[in-house]
């Protein structure tokens, strides 16, 4: 029944730094269980993504930022099953970074950051971030956009958006770490995960995986 759909243009993530080899192609079902520690939501939050929603009634399509609801809670009806997963194609000179740290690999990560970017020569012309693992739901760091679209992506537009991931990021204390160790850490984060993400918008082929404590 389940059917995900990535678009042929692969986009310029690197989906190796994505869970394990087996894991890799189950979209639906990662998106359909909300676990606030999978990766797959968080990365797909940064690109145009739509979920298609099928049960007795018909089909549905719902973007996914309003289908994830609450932890392990989608906007699924319980006689509805995730039938697509839609990504559209990111712009012209876009380039994207997934960055998750874990202790080893067959875990879930402590924290993680999503960040998709569309280049104008060196000047932001949009941008997308999105952290894992330190909310009930994965965080669409709204503030930050404003701060990096129109402007040149240098240290101070970086840490500017650092600072906003700080301060959107509400991770729980737990056996992964501290709040206060997983908030520092999806900040550094964020901030490689942007400077990769303007590399690979320019063409750059830039090889990056999990990062492992
Ligand atoms: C050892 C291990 C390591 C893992 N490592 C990672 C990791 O590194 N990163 C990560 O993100 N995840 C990880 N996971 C979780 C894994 O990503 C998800 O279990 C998997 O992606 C879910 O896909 P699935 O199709 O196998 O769904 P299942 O595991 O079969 O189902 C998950 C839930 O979703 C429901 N479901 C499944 N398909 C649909 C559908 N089409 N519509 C509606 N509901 C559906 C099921 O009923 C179930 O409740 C790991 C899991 C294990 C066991």
């Amino acid at each position: 029944m389940q059917k995900s759909k990535l678009h042929p243009r692969r986009p310029k993530f690197q989906l190796s730094a994505i869970a394990r080899l087996e894991l890799r192609t189950r979209i639906g079902g990662s998106l359909a269980e909300a676990d606030p520690s999978g990766d797959w939501a968080a990365v797909l939050m940064t690109l145009q993504t739509d979920v298609r929603c099928l049960g007795p009634k018909g089909e549905r399509t719902v973007p996914l930022a309003n289908f994830i609801k609450d932890a392990y809670t989608t906007e699924l009806a319980h006689d509805e099953l995730v039938s697509e997963v839609i990504v559209r194609i990111p712009a012209k000179n876009s380039g994207g970074a997934y960055l998750a740290f874990k202790r080893s690999a067959p875990v879930y990560p402590t924290a993680s950051a999503a960040v998709q970017l569309t280049m104008d020569g060196d000047t932001c012309r949009d941008v997308a971030i999105v952290l894992g693992c330190v909310g009930l739901t994965p965080i669409k760091v709204k503030e930050a956009e404003p701060m990096l679209r129109g402007v040149q992506i240098n240290d101070k537009a970086i840490s500017a958006a650092v600072e906003s991931a700080h301060a959107a990021a509400d991770p729980q204390s737990d056996m992964r770490g501290s709040a206060e160790y997983k908030r520092t850490l999806v900040g550094a984060l964020v901030k490689r995960a942007i400077e990769i993400a303007v590399r690979r918008a320019r063409g750059e082929q830039v090889e990056v995986s999990h990062i492992y404590a």
